[in-house]
């Protein structure tokens, strides 16, 4: 699946505010966003943008869909899959998003960013039931445990990640095992246990128009 491989402090001046893309350098000074916190391009600075409306949804939208790393097809394609669950589509689309393999292995610390995670995912250091899972965009279910492979539970960036963020703090939703690096999907997450600062429903709302 294809990914966005610009430079990413720019997406994060595009949305106003943090997305994490870097991992340690999002802590630092050097972070774009506590350097230049303003839109990038020739006009940056000068431009006020008056959102509205439409304006408003599409950046909700591309906000979440730079955090977690997805492209608009198969983003698009999360969202359709979100409609045709019961519930409440937003929050379905969120909780698709955050159960992917990618995101879990970042939320449980093993990865200083999302891009990192994906890295690492794609290049094998995980397993999901035993069983060896390269692919960022796998969706873990409840009761799946999610290790770091015998293999790679030596891996430099892997230990300097769990070192790193270890005061992040874990999803309750993951049963976390420090020791044997590996966790429980303890149940589906829910909205709350979400951490993110967006606003799903405009997302609905652009799809739906
Ligand atoms: Fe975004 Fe991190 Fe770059 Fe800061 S350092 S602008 S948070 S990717």
């Amino acid at each position: 699946m294809a990914r966005y491989i610009g430079p990413v402090c720019r997406l994060c001046r595009r949305e106003g505010m943090k997305l994490f893309l870097k991992g340690e350098r999002c802590y630092m000074e050097k972070c774009a966003i506590e350097k230049r916190n303003f839109a990038p391009g020739q006009h940056g600075k000068t431009r006020k943008s008056k959102m509205a409306g439409y304006g408003i949804q599409l950046r909700e939208k591309q906000k979440v869909k730079r955090i977690y790393g997805v492209l608009e097809d198969q983003f698009r394609g999360y969202f359709e899959q979100a409609e045709r669950t019961r519930g409440i589509t937003g929050e379905t689309l969120l909780q698709l998003l955050e159960r992917r393999l990618d995101n879990v292995t970042y939320r449980l610390g093993f990865a200083t960013s999302r891009p990192q995670a994906r890295q690492l995912v794609r290049h094998g250091h995980f397993t999901v039931n035993g069983r060896k899972v390269d692919i960022p965009s796998y969706s873990v279910k409840p009761g799946d445990v999610i290790a770091v492979r015998q293999s790679s539970r030596k891996a430099p960036a892997i230990l300097h990640a769990m070192e790193e963020v270890k005061g992040r703090g874990i999803p309750e939703w993951l049963q976390f095992d420090a020791e044997g690096m590996s966790a429980k999907v303890g149940s589906v997450p829910t909205r709350a246990q979400i951490n993110l600062p967006v606003q799903e429903q405009l997302i609905v709302e652009l799809y739906s128009k």
